[in-house]
């Protein structure tokens, strides 16, 4: 029996250091994880670097999770020993607050988030509740899995719970960690497709991963490019770049909606509120989903054949692969390994 465990926490902003910890028990409604695989997600930078309200250090952060469970604390019912499982950016909802009363558990008041409220999935181990939890088909490994319990999550839901119908035009800004799976998911659900970028370089895979139109936003404006094509029923902005998501609204058709599945910061964005009133465009956000949302993102990619592309690193070498995927070099999900 181990009693300790590798982590790698934030510190301090910026500061991210691979530690020994103490093995830990998981309380009533918790299972413990021994972790497989853990994305590494730009959202993790709301940890390392600061900026989330009320974080104390030190945190280990990651939202990508997946492992088999280690140990069940009581009260638990459903799930078994040595289960392969996934928790994603919502650590599971409490089940009595009255959002989850009315059957909105993504909006639960006091639901942990994974990586930030409590740590995640930097670690050998992890402590979650298991309301949270995913299911994960063995069809899936675990590297395979834990993109989806994220960047899969919130494209799919935001694909999926929009205006949108099978024919329409859907636009999704930015091909990058979840871009590249908000592509794939459109195009399996049988929408017209049409993916932004900056520059011709991608061009070539977003065609591959399913867009039947490609606009290079460094060269073409994409509003009038949409437009060319009708106008999108649904734009799903990806890029974490508050600036060219508002500047993109105007490539809605009518009754259109600019859904926010990303952001960069804080930082207000600025719309041409004409925009919304001529046409009743809208714009709304979308946040991951719950546990059940994250298995129908699970069994639709499998389904389908759709993966994140990924590349691998150990979870020791996590401090240098955050810094690469904030450099925006990852191509287009890091997964830490843990070898367990
Ligand atoms: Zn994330
Ligand atoms: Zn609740």
């Amino acid at each position: 029996m181990r009693n300790t465990y590798k982590a790698v926490q934030a510190t301090g902003p910026g500061k991210l250091e691979l530690v020994e910890r103490t093995m830990v028990e998981p309380g009533p409604g918790q299972v413990r994880i021994r972790v497989e695989a853990c994305g590494v997600c730009h959202t993790d930078a709301f940890t390392v670097e600061g900026g989330l309200p009320g974080l104390a250090y030190p945190r280990v952060p990651g939202h990508e999770v997946v492992g088999r469970i280690d140990a069940i604390g009581t009260g638990v019912q459903g799930w078994k020993l040595e289960q392969r499982v996934g928790v994603g950016y919502l650590g599971g909802q409490d089940g009595i607050c009255q959002l989850c009363r009315g059957g909105d558990f993504v909006n639960c008041l006091n639901q942990p988030v994974t990586g930030a409220t409590q740590d995640g999935g930097y670690a050998e181990m992890m402590i979650a509740r298991a309301s949270g939890l995913a299911s994960i088909p063995n069809e899936l490994n675990p590297v395979e899995a834990a993109p989806l319990l994220c960047a899969g999550v919130t494209t799919f839901n935001g694909l999926r719970h929009s205006r949108a119908r099978p024919g329409d035009l859907v636009a999704v800004q930015g091909v990058g960690g979840l871009g590249h799976l908000g592509v794939q998911f459109a195009r399996k659900m049988g929408f017209r497709v049409a993916a932004i970028a900056r520059g011709q370089d991608k061009a070539e895979l977003a065609k591959k991963l399913g867009a039947h139109h490609y606009i290079d936003s460094k060269s073409k404006d994409p509003v009038a490019e949409l437009q060319a094509l009708g106008g999108a029923k649904l734009i799903l902005a990806t890029a974490a770049d508050n600036k060219s998501i508002a500047s993109i609204l105007g490539g809605l058709a009518p009754r259109g909606q600019l859904v926010v599945a990303g952001a960069g910061g804080n930082e207000p964005m600025q719309i041409n509120p004409q925009l919304l009133l001529f046409g009743m465009r809208s714009l709304a956000g979308t946040l991951a989903g719950s546990s059940r949302d994250n298995e129908d993102t699970l069994s639709f990619s499998f389904l389908e054949g759709i993966r994140a592309m990924t590349e691998t690193a150990p979870l020791a070498n996590a401090a240098e692969a955050y810094a690469k995927m904030m450099r925006n070099e990852a191509r287009f999900r890091i997964v830490l390994v843990t070898g367990q």
